[in-house]
């Protein structure tokens, strides 16, 4: 099964589509704001024709958008143009905004992104999280989220809505986690501990990771694998352009495929998981390093000097993560493999073994393997984009509830 991460939310008041008129208006205001994100600024004529509808039809659901504050007038285009001058249309940076949120083992961030994509406010906070109860992180995060909105409506944003990654199984309900075995939490319903006031949507970080590289990666194929690499190694499937959940919403867990069946025992229960060898506390093991803060920085640092150690820990790493892709690879075909997270900062390193386990294993031609450009940015501006992708994709919903 697989659907966008924003089609798990709540349904609200008027979601559901009475009739099939008002279900055609829903959906026309949908394709007019797609439009204009994607290809704006546009005068309201050449939206008509881009989207095949009559310039007065498309009058009509421009106003209803502009009243909305989700589309803005720019003024007169340039004259010189035949007939009459239109004015050109762009999606609003003052209006609605995605706040997105991060729990990570040794971070909390949250951020607001308005409808052009620009992040207008960010806090982050370094805490460990690890084994802390839910109810303080959570509170912490709380605080973060309000500083970041009251700087976003501070600048004329509302918020839509809040999606927050998480290093665990999120339930299809899209608020509980089920597990996240590097926080030590279980079965937390984080509906019940964040701020009501907005839509919520939770999900595994590995996923908003995916769904950045998607929507903000230059030249992202529609079929790829997204692995984002740190403490835990998660992995998200895209499909056509969509993420694959699997049955319960936990594919991709490929942090707990086995690389040695009979290897050291793992947080999940089984033994010689992929993050016993390539997470970053393996890796820091592997490498004689303590644990503790700027790891990534740390290992980068000793790896440009050329110390062997720390080398051959990164080697062992991409050979593990090599070896845990080609069951990936073998069963699912993608078009390519996106190396995210943390650990993206050590590709050099491990990108080697990595590519050359690959080709040595899977079936076909190497499967290419690159390097993600939001590097552990991605989950967070994923969760912050999926909310901004919930308001273009149901304009009528946001203006009922703004
Ligand atoms: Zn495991």
């Amino acid at each position: 099964m697989s659907a966008p991460l924003h089609e798990a939310r709540p349904a609200g008041p008027g979601r559901a589509l009475p009739d099939t008129q008002q279900g055609m208006r829903r959906r026309n205001l949908s394709r007019v704001l797609h439009t204009v994100s994607a290809e704006g600024p546009l005068s309201r004529a050449a939206v008509a024709s881009r989207i095949g509808l009559t310039r007065a039809a498309v009058s009509t659901l421009v106003d209803e958008l502009i009243r909305s504050g989700l589309l803005e007038e720019l003024g007169p285009e340039r004259p010189g143009r035949v007939g009459r001058p239109g004015s050109a249309l762009a999606v609003s940076g003052n209006g609605p905004a995605g706040v997105g949120a991060e729990v990570g083992v040794d971070h909390l961030a949250v951020c607001a992104v308005d409808l052009r994509g620009r992040v207008r406010s960010r806090a982050v906070r370094h805490v460990a999280n690890r084994d802390r109860s839910p109810e303080p992180v959570i509170g912490d995060l709380t605080e973060l989220v309000h500083r970041v909105v009251a700087e976003a409506e501070a600048e004329g944003l509302w918020p839509a809505g809040l999606a927050v990654a998480v290093p665990g199984l999120v339930a299809r309900d899209a608020r509980t986690v089920v597990r996240a075995p590097n926080l030590g939490w279980q079965d937390t319903d984080l509906g019940a501990l964040l701020p009501a006031r907005f839509p919520l949507t939770v999900a595994n970080e590995a996923n908003f990771g995916a769904l950045a590289e998607l929507w903000l990666g230059e030249g992202t194929p529609r079929d790829f694998l997204h692995v984002s690499a740190e403490i835990g190694i998660g992995a998200a499937v895209v499909v056509d352009g969509r993420l694959l959940h699997g049955n319960r919403g936990f594919a991709g867990e490929l942090g707990h495929v086995p690389v040695q069946p009979e290897g050291p025992e793992c947080a999940c229960g089984g033994r010689g998981c992929l993050e016993q060898y390539a997470g970053e506390d393996a890796v820091l093991r592997a490498a004689g390093l303590e644990p503790g803060e700027d790891r990534v920085g740390r290992l980068a640092g000793r790896a440009e000097q050329g110390d062997a150690a720390v080398r051959r820990a990164l080697h062992d790493a991409g050979t593990a993560l090599g070896i845990a892709l080609t069951g990936a690879v073998n069963l699912l075909d993608p078009e390519s493999v996106v190396l995210g997270g943390a650990l993206s900062g050590l590709a050099p390193w491990l990108l080697p073994a990595l590519r050359s386990e690959l080709a040595r294993r899977t079936a076909g031609p190497a499967c290419p393997v690159s390097v993600s450009a939001l590097g552990p940015e991605g989950p967070l501006l994923g969760a912050a984009h999926s909310v901004v992708r919930g308001v273009l994709d149901d304009p009528a919903a946001v203006a009922e509830r703004a």
